[in-house]
């Protein structure tokens, strides 16, 4: 295990360096025939397939590469180096926007992913309450915490496998897929077994460990911005979780540390179009844990439909007083309906589904 970890570190500095586009008309065996060279070169090869063309990023080491007319092979139209360090998850890769598919849903390209509960589960009861109030909403994904990372050692740290069936079930008794956070490569195989989508938090975002082996599932992950991470430290997060093999990234602002203190972080709204010219994965917006604050949550959610993020992440409480994590920044049921009720307008406006 401690030399495949090893191996794919290797891996992973020898990474891709080039993107091959195809020629609109390539064939079939113009395409074999463009990978079969890529391997004889020892260089490893990353096929993509669009709807009008195929392009192929070639990964490995860069010095192997600069001396070969690749762009001299037939049916290849260009040769493009890619200078960002991220490469999987640049818009260089991918022209077409990523489209995740978390059970039925879709988020990006078009389909937001209105992910919405409370902090941390804490009954069935609640839970179960909350559900049914969020998804009458328009909710599509239920969330809830099951291992909480709590900055202090002495707060509710979460039910664990109990909350992760309970969130299985409730998620399944409202026919909403569930997300829920995974803070420790350990809990992997125990979160999957309950979650279709595994959420990497802010404090753990640059945990490289935890990424990797996350990177060796299909498990959709949304991976929520670092607190004091920039948006290149974000795309970096996701690379690593793409070059292991999972290509089901969500990334999600949750604002950044800042000297203004009247809210809980500082919301960075324009982190949504800039990432959007920076990759192509989808991008969503919570605002809640970005303001800490109910009355701002609701105007910051339809900002970030506006800005084009591919969804909305809001904490819901139906009891904010008596919930165990994050009440004071929790929505109640009806101010949520009522900013969802804006929101569908907003979506419509756009052009967006959900
Ligand atoms: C959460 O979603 O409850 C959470 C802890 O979020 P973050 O990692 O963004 O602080
Ligand atoms: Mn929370």
């Amino acid at each position: 295990m401690k030399t495949l970890l090893a191996l794919r570190a290797l891996d992973f500095q020898r990474i891709i360096i080039m993107i091959i586009v195809l020629k609109p008309d390539t064939t079939p065996a113009e395409i074999e025939h463009v990978v079969e060279r890529i391997h004889q070169l020892g260089l490893k090869p990353h096929v993509s397939t669009g709807e009008h063309r195929t392009i192929i990023g070639v990964i490995g080491d860069e010095n192997k590469l600069q001396a070969q007319p690749l762009q001299a092979i037939p049916g290849v139209e260009q040769v493009l180096p890619i200078m960002k360090p991220f490469k999987l998850a640049s818009r260089e890769f991918s022209k077409k926007d990523t489209v995740v598919s978390v059970g039925k849903v879709k988020i990006g390209g078009g389909a937001l992913g209105m992910i919405a509960g409370p902090c941390a589960i804490e009954s069935r009861e609640v839970l179960n309450e909350i559900a049914g109030h969020v998804k009458k909403a328009g909710a599509n994904i239920l969330r809830g915490g099951a291992f909480k990372p709590r900055t202090s050692p002495y707060s509710f740290q979460g039910l664990g496998e109990e909350g992760l069936k309970i969130l299985r079930s409730v998620g399944d008794a409202h026919d909403m897929p569930v997300v829920t956070e995974v803070m420790d490569p350990r809990q992997i195989p125990l979160v999957e077994k309950y979650t279709d989508m595994f959420q990497i938090g802010a404090r753990n975002m640059q945990n490289f460990d935890l990424l990797k082996e996350i990177g060796q599932t299909k498990t959709p992950v949304l991976m929520k911005r670092g607190m004091s991470a920039t948006v290149k430290d974000l795309l970096m997060s996701a690379e690593y979780v793409l070059s292991e093999g999972n290509p089901n990234v969500v990334l999600c602002e949750r604002g950044v540390r800042s000297f203004e203190d009247s809210t809980r972080n500082m919301l960075d709204m324009s982190a949504v179009p800039n990432v959007k010219g920076m990759s192509h994965l989808p991008i969503i917006v919570d605002p809640s844990h970005a303001t800490g604050r109910p009355d701002l949550i609701p105007a910051m959610a339809m900002a970030s439909v506006a800005a084009g993020a591919d969804g909305v992440h809001i904490e819901v409480h139906s009891c904010p007083e008596k919930a165990l994590s994050d009440g004071p920044q929790a929505l109640l049921p009806p101010k949520y309906a009522e900013v969802m009720k804006q929101i569908r307008k907003l979506a419509e406006l756009f052009g967006k589904t959900y």
